[in-house]
């Protein structure tokens, strides 16, 4: 008979074992309990969204032209599997009357995101975000406050050497005459520019300014800045940030060329680092300010801010910290049934678990056999039970770091674990 291999994990994609889980269930928890901090609720949003939701906000970027995870489902719908959270936190937001309670609406949120990008360390297909957005709201009270959450998150779960990054790029007013003159200063140079560039010097010349290709790092630095042709109400909101940043004592670096690939950011950008770290795949939380995205979905002019931060990355930067994470047994108590008393096992395991996690062998084997996974389990306690302690409703109670070992009647062994 042939035999085929077995069936592995899809291209691009990891399994986040239990072993895993204690540093997941820190950065996660860090993450709750800060944003709750701050007054934001908890939302989930659907993984599918149509996928005209999805490419009517990003049909420039990469996310999106290039990465995005579309397919038709049964009833001939047009889907796309997530790559970020926002357009659909934003749609939520009006189809939940959340527009209608106090404003601006503070959510956060957990979930994974789908990009078909080429994979790598910290970049995977599927990849775990934890979003914060304030809908509703310009002040720039709020752009402030967005920041100081994700970094008051990253702090919390253990990581301080970071660097925060700042720019504005403007809104539907100023930019697009900035955009003119940004292009007018690469169109000379195009034969000089990569591909990608060639093609979004037209068509998305903000993206120009964080190309990553080595031969176009010189022309940045004669670029024009945004930061010089910002309207007055940008110029006053990027100020109003900036004072508010210097109050709370939030160090940053200020970074001409950070943008946004999404069409609907305005404003405010900034990305968080690890110290030391310059790639953008290092990045551990991006975000900034979306006021033209509710319009750009089809909804009432509204505007919002936030971030997204990569639990893949936090967790492998907490773990390589060498935190003090341990992962601990899944059972504090094995029960050790001797032969053929699985109602009996399954029983005494019933009367432990008032008291503490409880696991069963029911495997026949030896009692040596058994003892070996006790020991492989980590549990601190197995209850040994033969076919005579059965018929008695007694037990032995061994303790594994001691080998103590006590008879016990099963109504008593809850006292005894406690
Ligand atoms: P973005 O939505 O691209 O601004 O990304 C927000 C954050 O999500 C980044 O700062 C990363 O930490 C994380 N992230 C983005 N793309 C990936 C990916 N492919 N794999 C793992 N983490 C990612």
């Amino acid at each position: 008979m042939p035999r085929s291999e077995p069936i592995k994990a899809v291209r691009g994609v990891r399994d986040i074992l239990p072993a895993e889980m204690p540093v997941w269930r820190a950065a996660q928890a860090g993450a709750a309990a800060v944003a709750r901090r701050y007054g934001y609720e908890e939302i989930i949003t659907p993984i599918i969204e149509h996928a005209e939701l999805i490419e009517r906000v990003g049909e420039d970027t990469d996310a999106v032209a290039k990465e995005l995870y579309r397919f038709d489902d049964r009833g001939g719908r047009n889907l796309a599997l997530r790559p970020e959270a926002t357009a659909g936190v934003v749609r939520a937001y009006f189809e939940g009357a959340l527009n209608q309670g106090a404003q601006p609406s503070r959510l956060y949120l957990f979930g994974p995101m789908f990009r078909y990008d080429r994979p790598q360390k910290g970049r995977y297909r599927q990849f775990y975000q934890f979003n914060v957005e304030a809908i509703g709201s310009a002040a720039p009270g709020l752009d402030t406050e967005v920041v100081e959450l994700a970094g008051d998150w990253l702090n919390e779960v253990g990581l301080q050497d970071l660097r925060l990054e700042l720019n504005t790029i403007g809104d539907g007013k100023c930019r697009p005459p900035y955009l003119e003159r940004l292009k007018e200063y690469y169109r000379p140079l195009k034969s000089q520019l990569g591909g990608d560039s060639q093609l979004r010097l037209e068509r998305n010349p903000l993206r120009l300014l964080d190309s990553k290709v080595p031969q176009e790092q010189p022309f940045k630095n004669g670029a024009p800045k945004i930061i010089d042709h910002l309207c007055d109400e940008c110029a006053e909101h990027w100020s109003s940030v900036r004072r508010l940043l210097d109050a709370a004592s939030i160090e940053y670096q200020l970074n001409p060329y950070l943008v946004r690939g999404l069409d609907y950011y305005t404003r405010t950008v900034f990305e968080f680092y690890p110290g030391g770290a310059t790639g953008q795949q290092d990045a551990l939380a991006s975000g900034g300010r979306y006021d033209g995205l509710a319009e750009a979905e089809g909804w009432p002019s509204t505007p919002g801010v936030g971030f997204a931060g990569g639990l893949d990355r936090v967790t492998e930067l907490i773990a390589a910290a060498g935190s003090e994470l341990t992962t601990s047994s899944p059972a504090d108590v094995l029960v050790l049934p001797d032969g053929e008393l699985a109602v009996e096992a399954a029983e005494v395991a019933r009367i432990c678990r008032a008291v503490r996690s409880v696991a069963v062998d029911y495997e026949a084997k030896s009692l040596r056999a058994k003892m070996r996974s006790a020991n492989k389990l980590g549990a601190r306690w197995v209850v040994l039970i033969s076919a005579e302690d059965a018929a008695r409703r007694v037990a032995q109670l061994r303790e594994m770091s001691t080998g103590d070992q006590v008879e016990l009647a099963w109504v008593e062994l809850p006292t005894r674990l406690a």
